[in-house]
Parts: structure tokens; C-alpha cells; sequence
């Protein structure tokens, strides 16, 4: 089956037109796909809503789960229409909701900290799941009577090893026929593929560009960041500095602090020789310990501590606010424990 959601606008016109029905028809279904609506409830004639069904899965994805947090954060589990679950969260802020979303089943980069990687890549999302993720979140909040505004690609999954997809996804997203959410409101978390970075430099997206560092040295990176052993710092370094120069976008390092591993003096000092002078930020995140993982959290004292040497060494940075600590867990959490809760 197919993702009609999948389609730009364009070829959701063309589509409309091989199936021998006017354009205007097009407008009519993209409007009730953009409200986050099943086709089967979108008011289009019914012949054309059965060829549609014939072809195209009515529903790609579904809310199961909802947490809320007392700060109101929500973190959602999805389930799409093979059977597999992903996972989302939505944050309130003063200038509206941000949506984090997932790109793929899983996740195959294998990061220690990190448990939406645990049971390895189950499948890529297509562009239309990733979109339909914000469709169905963002009927929700309208009836709360706002919307979704910023958008982070930080969901479970390695964004830029579903390449394609991802950036069928963003354009999608951008269009003005779409929910018109401005690359500019897109953060794209990536842990450093290189050859992928230089591309989406390329694109003419300008999305902000969000880079796991989480380490100042390549031998450190490798003990929890396999892919340290393919792409060096000084790669994703330059593939950064290309990034700026094709797009002008500052962009940002996230620095997860894991207790003995990487938020000693030394380290801070070595973060600064490597960022300083360049147009970028620095986003200490606290670990959301993990329990198949051994690894410790930095507590808040250490946290602030390292974020004092950064700024001394004249670093932009900041620690990332702690949202819906209450539902917890870290990325991923949410989905492993339904899995695990589904075994027994
Ligand atoms: N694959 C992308 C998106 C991952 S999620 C990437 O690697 O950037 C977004 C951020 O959360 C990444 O910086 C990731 O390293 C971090 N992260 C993953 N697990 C975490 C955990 N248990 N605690 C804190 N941060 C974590």
C-alpha cells in the first residue's frame, strides 16, 4: 500500500488527474490531508475516495498512547500501518508548540547513550509518515487553538541515513499548499554523517543544522558513538563550515554530559579549542540514563559548572531545559517499553 501523504502537491494534482477527475479536486483532498484527516473522512466524491482507497492506505499513522507531563509536555506513541510504533513529543514555549519527530523504525548508528537504537533499524518512515506525525499532532493542538511552529527531527532514528525521504519530508512540509512550517523552524539532529551534511548543504533547505558531538576527542567519541570510527570531528568540523558557507545558518553542537566520560576541566577546555571563533552553539544536555545502559547522568551542579568553563572560554551555550521529566525516560523509552510490555 501507498502514502498518499507522501505526494507534493503537484503530484497529488497529477494523480487527481489520471484518475480523471479535475484539478480542483486536488485542492479539496490536500485541504482535509493537511487537517490530519483519513481520506476515508475527507468530503471528495466517492468514486474517487474508493479508487484512492484501492491504491493509498487510509490512515498511515495513529495516536495509541498519550503521556502528559505537568510542565504540558506530550509524548505520543504512533502506531503505523504495518504494526510498528514510533514515538514523538510535543513541548509548549512561549511562542507556540514544537514537535520533536521520528524518521525511522528504530535506528542503526548504535550510540551507548542512546535507547532508541537498542533493537537496531526495523525500516525507514517515508516522507509521509514523518509528515503525517505533525498532521495528526497539530489537529489536536488547533483545538486548543494553536499550532504547531518549530518542528525537531530528533525523534527516534538517524535523519540523515533516510536521506531522501527526510528531505521529501521538509519540502513537503515547507510548501505553502502544506502546514507552511519555514525550514527556518526546522532543527535537523544529525551524529555526523559527513557526505549527507555536504548534501543537505546543497539542498537550498536552510534548515538549522544540529550536530552530537558529545566528545572532544575521536578516540573518546568512538567509546559510545560507533560512528566516530567512519567520520572524524575534523570532518563534520569542515562539512559544518560548508554548511554555513552554502547556507548562512549558525548551527549547533549537542554535548549529551555523561558522568566520567566527558564534562571534566579538561574536557571543556578542549571543546573550547575546538568551537572557538566558529558560528556556532553549544547545547549541554543532561543524559536521560538508560537502563540496558550503564552509563550516569552529570548531575545539575556539574552541568552548570561546565557550562561556566564554556562561556569563560567564550563559547555560546546553554543547558537544555528539562521538559516532561514526570513521563520521562529518555528518547526512545517509550517505544521500548510498550515493545517490552507487548513480550510478556
Ligand atoms: N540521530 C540523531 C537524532 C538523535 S536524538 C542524532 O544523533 O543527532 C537527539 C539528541 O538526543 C542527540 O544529540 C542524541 O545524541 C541525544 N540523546 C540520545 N539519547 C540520549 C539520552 N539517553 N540522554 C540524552 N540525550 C540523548
Amino acid at each position: 500500500m501507498k502514502i498518499l501523504q507522501d505526494l507534493s502537491f503537484t503530484e497529488l494534482e497529477n494523480l487527481i488527474e489520471q484518475l480523471g477527475e479535475k484539478k480542483f479536486r486536488a485542492a479539496q483532498l490536500n485541504t482535509g490531508l493537511m487537517q490530519g484527516k483519513r481520506i476515508s473522512a475527507i468530503n471528495i466524491p466517492a468514486a474517487l475516495k474508493d479508487g484512492l482507497l484501492q491504491e493509498y492506505v487510509d490512515e498511515p499513522l495513529k495516536i495509541v498512547q498519550t503521556l502528559t507531563s505537568s510542565d504540558g509536555t506530550e509524548k505520543y506513541l504512533f502506531s503505523l500501518a504495518d504494526g510498528n510504533v514510533i514515538e514523538g513529543v510535543l513541548m509548549k514555549y512561549e511562542y507556540g508548540y514544537s514537535q520533536c519527530v521520528s524518521t525511522q523504525v528504530g535506528c542503526r548508528m548504535g550510540c551507548k547513550f542512546c535507547a532508541s537504537t537498542l533493537g537496531g533499524l526495523v525500516r525507514n518512515l517515508t516522507a509521509g509518515e514523518i509528515l503525517s506525525q505533525i498532521l495528526v499532532v497539530n489537529a489536536l493542538v488547533k483545538m486548543k487553538g494553536g499550532s504547531v511552529k518549530k518542528v525537531v527531527l530528533m525523534g527516534s532514528g538517524e535523519p540523515l541515513d533516510n536521506y531522501a525521504n527526510v528531505v521529501r519530508f521538509l519540502r513537503n512540509l515547507a510548501a505553502p499548499t502544506g502546514i507552511n512550517i519555514s525550514p527556518r523552524n526546522v532543527s535537523l539532529s544529525t551524529c555526523g554523517l559527513v557526505p549527507q551534511m555536504r548534501s543537505l548543504a546543497d539542498e537550498g533547505l536552510g534548515v538549522n543544522l544540529t550536530v552530537s558531538l558529545h566528545q572532544t576527542t575521536d578516540e573518546g567519541r568512538a567509546r559510545t558513538m560507533p560512528i566516530a570510527k567512519r567520520y572524524s570531528i575534523a570532518e563534520i568540523l569542515e562539512a559544518c563550515n560548508y554548511y554555513f558557507k552554502k547556507t548562512g545558518r549558525r548551527y549547533i553542537f549537542e554535548y549529551t554530559l555523561i558522568d566520567g566520560e566527558n564534562c571534566d576541566r579538561e574536557h571543556a577546555r578542549q571543546l573550547i579549542a575546538l568551537l572557538k571563533g566558529r558560528c556556532c552553539h553549544v547545547n549541554l544536555i543532561r543524559l536521560n540514563e538508560v537502563k540496558e545502559r550503564k552509563l550516569l547522568s552529570a548531575t545539575d551542579r556539574q552541568a552548570y559548572e561546565f557550562l561556566g568553563w564554556l562561556e569563560k572560554g567564550g563559547l555560546s551555550a546553554t543547558v537544555r531545559r528539562r521538559m516532561g521529566a514526570d513521563i520521562g525516560g529518555a528518547c526512545g523509552q517509550l517505544r521500548a517499553s510498550f515493545l517490552e510490555g507487548k513480550k510478556c
